[in-house]
């Protein structure tokens, strides 16, 4: 069933016909805090009081140059709002590259880092940061090159590695020096044995593998993952490897175990959210569908409920 919702996220037809239907909104809502910026900022004020918070403006794939051109500047301005807001001291953003150009068929890397560069620059001017969120294997080589290029100007850019990928330990590896923030998930889609651990065994022994040498590591880890398990053994590698509660966070998205974000804040760590908004909120929904089949049924039973 995971493999077909990842594999529906990617379908053009139902995102379109999804995107446009007010129907699945209240459902969608769960997940994504909202349509525009004014509404996502209004969230982040709600839960910046008690935690971080990484925004990401939705989208992804996209083949217009112009809309990733847009996309670029529609980030500017969110920085914009969160420094007038006072808000930047707690609040970064999150990008995929995919959606600032790096799928175009032609200089699709460069034109994606060149538009990064620009969000930077409106993060360095708020007194922000910017992590590069991670996407499918094949643009692995391709996001890891950006975030280096970028990192030359910027070196407080944050990356994220997944855990199912075999690559992943040695990657860890390399990011884990100075002043590196790299954000470990375990990853978010249907990737091929030949690339990815396909057990959740083999995944969460990844992700505790990737979890050590980035704690061991100079970097500051962003421990991404909602799992109980993995959450106390992050706390029990922190502790081994002397890391301070300020020494790396949490996180955790938006609308998913909500009270164990607020318990883990609440309990002196340092948790932040991922909060994504925009129109485009087909392919981030799906994905996190596939985590988890009860919400596939939560979905479909509102879904029939408002029809
Ligand atoms: C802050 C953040 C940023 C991320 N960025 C990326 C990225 O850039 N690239 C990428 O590939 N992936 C990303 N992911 C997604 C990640 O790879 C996983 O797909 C996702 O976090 C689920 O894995 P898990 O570690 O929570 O463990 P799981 O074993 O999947 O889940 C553990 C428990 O958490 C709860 N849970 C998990 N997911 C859900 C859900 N969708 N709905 C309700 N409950 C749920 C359930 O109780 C579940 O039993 C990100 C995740 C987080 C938290």
């Amino acid at each position: 069933m995971r493999a077909g919702l990842i594999a529906a996220s990617r379908s053009r037809v139902l995102r379109g016909v999804a995107e446009r239907s007010s129907l699945v909104r209240p459902v969608v809502d769960r997940f994504v805090a909202g349509v525009d910026a004014p509404t996502a900022v209004a969230t982040v004020h709600r839960i910046a009081g008690e935690r971080l918070v990484t925004l990401d403006l939705l989208g992804e794939d996209t083949r217009d140059r112009q809309q990733a051109e847009r996309t670029a500047q529609a980030y500017q301005q969110l920085l914009a709002r969160l420094a007038d807001e006072g808000l930047t001291d707690r609040v970064e953003v999150s990008v995929k590259l995919s959606a600032l150009g790096q799928a175009l068929p032609r200089d699709g890397d460069k034109i994606a880092l060149d538009n990064a560069r620009g969000i930077c620059s409106a993060a360095a001017a708020a007194g922000t940061t910017v992590t590069v969120d991670m996407e499918d294997h094949t643009t692995t080589d391709s996001t890891l090159q950006i975030v280096r290029d970028l990192r030359v100007d910027f070196p407080w850019v944050g990356a994220v590695l997944q855990a199912y990928l075999r690559r992943t330990e040695a990657d860890c590896a390399e990011l884990s020096g100075p002043g590196s923030r790299v954000r470990l998930c375990k990853g978010a889609y249907d990737e091929p044995a030949s690339v990815a651990y396909r057990t959740r065994r083999e995944v969460d022994a990844s992700y505790v593998r990737c979890l050590r040498t980035l704690m061991n590591g100079a970097g500051y880890p962003m421990v991404a993952t909602h799992d109980p398990r993995l959450i106390t053994i992050a706390e029990h590698l922190a502790r081994q490897s002397g890391r301070g509660r300020g020494e790396f966070e949490f996180q955790m998205l938006f609308g998913v175990r909500e009270q164990e974000q607020q318990r883990l804040a609440r309990a002196g760590r340092q948790v932040r959210s991922y909060v994504p908004f925009g129109r485009e909120w087909y392919p981030y929904f799906m994905r996190r569908l596939a985590e988890r089949p009860a919400n596939l049924a939560f979905f479909l039973r509102s879904f029939v409920s408002t029809t």
